[in-house]
């Protein structure tokens, strides 16, 4: 096989390689069934076994309680823009930390009314507000938006908002890189396609409260009602069952890495490592600031475009790819998530620390 790259793509993402190589060995005949999985009906046993099997290692890594159930939909994160408002109705209030909020909470207005109650937009998304920074909410506020780890911008939340109203995350990015306590969370979703899986799944972890009571508006299509798919399992119509086989299969291993817990202090190993080699940089400058740093996805500059397109350049020729900045605000950016090897961060940071342009 070509040599595996260093691949630092934001997402679709670096994959364990077991992963890929169970993917692999069970593709043509799954679990010695004479068939695919891509070819077997999602209402038979079979797939009613993975589907229970990717909600039960979710439910033991994040400990979900009762009260919460697990859901895959598709439509990406981007139709949960617009499910949340369908089905929690108007009166959002956004904290806007980059591109992908800035995009739920203008979704949000589509539907009916939203309040921006936060922005960083002015200041480059550097920043994602601090406990004492964040503004008491309009009095009519129904929900809490917020985006935990923003993947353009490499700003990540390191505490959890705290508020009376449903709190509503956007965890694509950082979704099972660490532990966090789903009881304070009426709703987690997730696109799979950085930390737990291939694109083409959004991973919900929904409050049976809103998941089982519809209360949006009538004219609200059947698709886009949360129960309608809680009801049926999320098998309201054909899911992406090899998605959540795969999900199934990141989960699990995500478990044999320690959990969440362990996973996380390898993400936070990697992620200063890489920092400190920026840090100690003479061409290169951090661009979150220091409290916002993100684990998963490291931001950075050099000082100038010819450098880093240097830069990038000579990262080609070493297999090391997907470290370009995000065509919206350039720059460069390393998705540091889950399955990425230690060994990787270390060929990357070598890398940069001896390179002068
Ligand atoms: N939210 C965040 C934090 C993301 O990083 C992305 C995709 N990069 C999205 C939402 C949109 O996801 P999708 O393409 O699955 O709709």
């Amino acid at each position: 096989m070509t040599e595996r790259k260093h691949n630092f793509n934001a997402g679709p993402a670096v994959l364990p390689y077991s992963v890929l190589k169970q993917v692999h060995s069970q593709l043509l005949d799954f679990d010695q069934l004479g068939l695919s999985l891509m070819e077997m009906s999602h209402r038979s046993p079979e797939f009613d076994q993975v589907i229970n099997d990717a909600k039960a290692s979710l439910t033991r890594l994040y400990s979900i309680p009762d009260t919460h159930e697990v859901m895959f939909l598709q439509g990406g994160a981007s139709l949960q823009f617009a499910m949340i408002p369908y089905n929690l109705g108007s009166g959002g209030a956004y904290i806007n930390t980059g591109t992908w909020s800035t995009r739920a909470y203008k979704e949000a207005c589509t539907i009916g009314t939203a309040d921006e109650i936060w922005s960083d937009e002015g200041n480059g998304f550097k920043h994602v507000p601090q406990p004492e920074e964040l503004p008491s909410l309009p009095a009519a506020s129904t929900y809490l938006h917020y985006t935990s780890n923003n993947t353009i911008y490499g700003t990540q939340y390191q505490y959890v908002p705290k508020t009376e109203l449903p709190l509503i995350c956007d965890m694509s990015s950082d979704f099972i890189s660490r532990p966090i306590n789903v009881a304070d969370f009426d709703l987690i979703y997730a696109g799979a396609q950085k930390n737990a899986g291939p694109s083409g799944v959004t991973v919900l972890i929904i409050k049976k409260a809103i998941s089982r009571h519809f209360v949006g508006d009538a004219r609200t299509p059947k698709i886009l009602r949360y129960v309608t798919q809680a009801e049926k399992g999320s098998m309201y119509n054909t899911p992406n069952t090899f998605g959540i086989w795969v999900i199934k299969l990141v989960a699990e291993w995500v478990e044999s890495q320690g959990g969440l817990a362990a996973i996380h202090a390898l993400n936070q190993a990697k992620a200063n490592h890489l920092y400190d080699v920026i840090d100690a940089h003479p061409l290169c400058v951090g661009h979150a600031t220091d409290v916002s740093r993100s684990l998963m996805n490291v931001t950075f500059r050099m000082d100038s475009e010819d450098r880093e397109q240097a830069f990038t350049q000579l990262c080609q020729t070493k297999g090391i790819i997907g470290i370009k900045g995000h065509r919206s605000v350039g720059g460069l950016r390393a998705s540091i998530y889950n399955a990425m090897p230690q060994s990787s961060v270390e060929t990357l940071a070598d890398l940069l620390a001896s390179f002068r342009g």
